[in-house]
Formats: C-alpha cells, structure tokens, sequence
C-alpha cells in the first residue's frame, strides 16, 4: 500500500499531485532546488528535501539525489509529474529497483514509446496508422531525396529521440533537405545526446488531437476520449478543450479504440496520451504516446468527472480500474489556457521576475491550477508556466464567454504574462467558430500580437483623456467647493474614482 509519495518535480504539478494525495490520506515529500526554497510545492508537502542547486541538471534532473531523498524520508512511491525525469526509462527502471513504486508505466514501455521510430514500428505492427514516412533511421543523406520524391514535399525531419518540438525542421523545398537535414541532426544531437534522425509526410492544414487512456495492471486499458490541441505556437501547445469541435461519435470512437490498441500493443499501465496528427479529411496517424500525465490532463478530469491523479495512484497499487469504458461521458465543455511569464510583444521571451500582485480568476466553472503568490519570484531556471486556467460550461460558447471573463478578471503584474494574448483569440472568428487547425496562431498573428501595439495606443489615449477630464472635474468642484459639504464630499470622491478607473 501506497502511504507516502515522494513528487520528483515543482510548480504547478507538484502542487497538484499533492492535493490529491491529501485526499488519499497520503502523505507527500517535496524535493527543491536551492531556487524553489520558497517555493509553494515545498510548504505544501509534508516533508521537504533540498536535492541541489537551480539548474535542474544539478537538481531536479538529479536521479541519485532524488532516490537518496525518497530513502531517508521513506516513501513507498515516486511521482514523477511531468517534464523533468517523467519519461527516463533509467529513472523508472531505478525507483523499482531500489524498492520504490514508480508512478507510471514500466521502463520498457517509456522506452520503446520515447524513441519515435521504435514507437511507429511498434504501432504499424498492431494496425496503428502512423504518418507516411521512413519506418528507419535515416543514415545516407543521399537518401533523403529519393524518400521526399517517394512520399512527396512538403516533409518534416524529426529527431527519433525527440520531443519539446526540438529536432524538428519542416522542409517545403528540395535544396533544403540537405541542409535542415544536418540542422535537425545536430540539433537533436546536442538536446537529446542522439542524433537519430527520420523523415515524415507534412500533413497539410493538420489538427493535433489526443486520447487520454487509463491503464491497469491487469489487461484492462480505457480511454477517456480526446483533447482537441491545435492552437500551437511553434508546435507547443498554448490551449486546449475538449471535446474537439472537429470530432464526430464515429470518427472519436475509431480513434479511441486506436488509443486503446496502441497502450495494449506495449503492456501500458497507468496514465498515458496518445497523440495523432488529423488531417481536414479526417483522416488519422499515430504521432507519438506520452508516457505520462500531460499538462492539459485537467480538461479531462472536468469533462469525464475523474481524478486522473488518484487512477495513477490506485493503478500504481495493483489495483483494478473500475471505471467501464461504456459508461464513461463527455459532459460539457472546457477549455485550458496555458497561463506563462513571457513577453508576447518581445517574440515570447521568457519574462522571469517577481509577481508585485496577483489577483486569480474566480467563481463558477473556473479551475486554477498555479503555484505562484505575491512576492514569489519566478525562477529563469525552469519553463515559465506561471499556471493552467480552466474552465468549464455546459456547451462551447458559453465557455469560451467564460474563458473571456475569467482572463479578464486575471491580472498579475511584476512580471510580463500571456493573458492578453490568450483573452484576443477567444475573440478570433476561427476560434469562436471551431474551425481552426495547427497554423492559427500563425495565421493570425497580426491580429494577436501588431494589435497589441495598437490597444496600448488606445488606451494611452484613454488614460489621458480620462485625466485631463478628471482634472477640469476637480477645477470645478473646487470652484463650487463652498456647495460641497463633508456629507455629500462622498459623491465628489466616488465620480473621481470613476473617472480615474477609465
Ligand atoms: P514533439 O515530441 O517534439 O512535441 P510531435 O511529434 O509531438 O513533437 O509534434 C509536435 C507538433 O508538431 C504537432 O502537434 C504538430 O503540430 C506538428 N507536427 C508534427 N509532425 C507533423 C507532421 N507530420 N505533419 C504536420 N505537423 C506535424
């Protein structure tokens, strides 16, 4: 039985698997680096180790450590959250040898899954439909011509080790494959420490939707449908809702029930992502298996009622699912804004720095999942994801008018956010109307960010306007001050403040 859980990882997803843990009645053990000594993960657990200094090589990423803090506090199990040590083969495979439950799949699983080119073997071999492409690595540049003839251009070269969107180049022309060929190589080479590469079909105007799936230990895999994730900025997600406004019951039935054979085809247990690629005909290819709990996880848990975080846990204890893929639904809609401290009019720079103030989005259909407070200061060391806001509603518009108010009611200073940013595509026709693909932010990207030039000017101008407005106010009740008395001054006050809040 599981009774103390050690989460290898910070921020917003330690926090989160704690929460539940304190539902379980099980007790949780932080790690830190000496960056997150004031971190919330840390205050939150029951106990705290300090496992090294910020950079997470030297930390987090720390596989020694991390077993020498689940040792001296005695836990029974490691979370790894996500990111970070989540999908290392040599972690996992190390938890369970030194006696520890590790909380996700076998190391052979994340192993074969985490190397693309064995995953698309793998799922070819049960049925699976993986993007056209080479099924090999990709050893003879020469060959690389003859393969884009073969499957035709535009290709992506991917990294077979790859992941975070590194190692990837999109080839529109045949004088590029040479050279993106090499780009991609030593790219995945210096990120990855392996430079395997492959090549794969572009898939024109494409949609990225994934299935959520719960493993258990004894043979029974489900999935809890899909997560539309389309809306990317250089092939990282930015939001996400379910269900997908491409989706119809026949095509979200196939494609669950190819979740569930690609998790039967490598003995998955625990919580784990299946990822396709769609194309406007919907048609369908396997694109890679996340081995692990996603960030967008919570849209399912608000959509399909469960606690994705208890599965892993009861799942990692030997016990049997009893959730039944029959009587699984999709109530409502919701949607997640990825919430990050980054400067939107400075190409996304991360924006690190201390949060002065913070006034979170509350009230009904509103989840979020964050780990800052006033006065923390954000790290540079780690990804600037500040927090996840969720909401949820009965039907589509009525959440995206939710989204609207919630990130209308978000404000955070000290540090630069991607709120404004996030509150202008919920006002974008294509995404109001469900109709966008991979490429919306891109498409849109005069209307999302050169506006953003534009608003400050209008609102430079209102401000000023307003003041001006303000101080001919003040000129005049000063001259009518013999007619103000202190009972009625309140009035003079409340219209100043008024005015100021134009
Ligand atoms: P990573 O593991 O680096 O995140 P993925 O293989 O999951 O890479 O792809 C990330 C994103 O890149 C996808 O969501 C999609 O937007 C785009 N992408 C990847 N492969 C293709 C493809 N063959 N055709 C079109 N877009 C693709």
């Amino acid at each position: 039985m599981i009774n103390k859980i050690l989460v290898a990882n910070r921020g917003e997803i330690a926090l989160r698997v704690m929460r539940s843990c304190r539902e379980m009645n099980i007790k949780t053990v932080a790690v830190y680096s000496e960056a997150d000594r004031k971190s919330m993960h840390v205050r939150y657990a029951d106990e705290a180790y300090h496992i090294g200094p910020a950079p997470s090589v030297e930390s987090y990423l720390r596989i020694d450590k991390i077993i020498e803090a689940a040792k001296r506090s005695n836990a029974d199990a490691i979370h790894p959250g996500y990111g970070f040590l989540s999908e290392n083969a040599a972690f996992a495979d190390r938890c369970e040898k030194e006696g520890f439950i590790f909380i996700g799949p076998s190391s052979f699983t994340i192993a074969t899954m985490g190397d693309k080119l064995t995953a698309r073997k793998t799922m070819t071999g049960v049925g699976v439909s993986v993007v056209p492409g080479t099924s090999e690595e990709l050893s003879d540049e020469n060959a690389a011509h003859e393969i884009a003839k073969k499957i035709g251009l535009p290709i992506m070269i991917k990294a077979s080790a790859g992941g975070g969107g590194k190692g990837m180049r999109l080839v529109y022309k045949e004088d590029e494959i040479i050279d993106s060929l090499r780009a991609a190589k030593s790219e995945a080479k210096s990120a990855f420490g392996n430079d395997a590469i492959y090549i794969e079909k572009y898939i024109e105007s494409p949609h990225h939707i994934e299935f959520q799936i719960l493993a258990d230990k004894h043979g029974n895999v489900i999935h809890l449908f899909e997560r539309e994730c389309s809306v990317q900025r250089r092939h990282q997600k930015v939001i996400e809702e379910t269900p997908s406004p491409l989706m119809n019951p026949e095509i979200r039935e196939e494609m669950g029930k190819a979740a569930v054979a690609a998790a039967k085809a490598v003995n998955y247990h625990g919580a784990g992502t299946v990822e396709f690629i769609v194309d406007e005909d919907l048609n369908y290819y396997f694109l890679e298996m996340n081995t692990r709990l996603q960030v967008e996880h919570p849209i399912t848990e608000r959509v399909v009622g469960v606690d994705l975080v208890k599965e892993q846990i009861n799942i990692a204890n030997g016990q049997k699912l009893t959730l039944k893929q029959n009587e699984l639904r999709q109530n409502g809609h919701a949607i997640e804004c990825r919430i990050y401290a980054e400067d939107t009019d400075n190409n996304f720079m991360p924006s690190p720095g201390k949060i002065n103030h913070i006034t979170e989005p509350l009230g009904l259909g509103i989840r979020h999942d964050g780990y800052v407070y006033e006065g923390y200061e954000i790290p540079l060391f780690y990804d600037p994801l500040i927090s996840k806001l969720i909401v949820w509603a009965k039907t589509r518009d009525e959440a995206i008018q939710r989204m609207k108010r919630a990130l209308y009611a978000y404000k955070i200073t000290g540090v630069k956010t991607t709120i404004k940013f996030l509150e202008k595509i919920m006002d974008v026709p294509a995404f109001k109307e469900g109709k966008y693909n991979t490429h919306f932010i891109e498409d849109h990207k005069k209307l999302l960010l050169e506006t953003e030039s534009y608003n400050k000017q209008c609102e430079d101008v209102a401000i000023i306007t307003a003041f001006i407005d303000y101080l001919a106010k003040i000129k005049s009740a000063s001259s009518n001050i013999s007619s103000v008395t202190t009972s009625n001054n309140w009035k003079v006050v409340g219209r100043r403040k008024s005015i100021t809040r134009l």
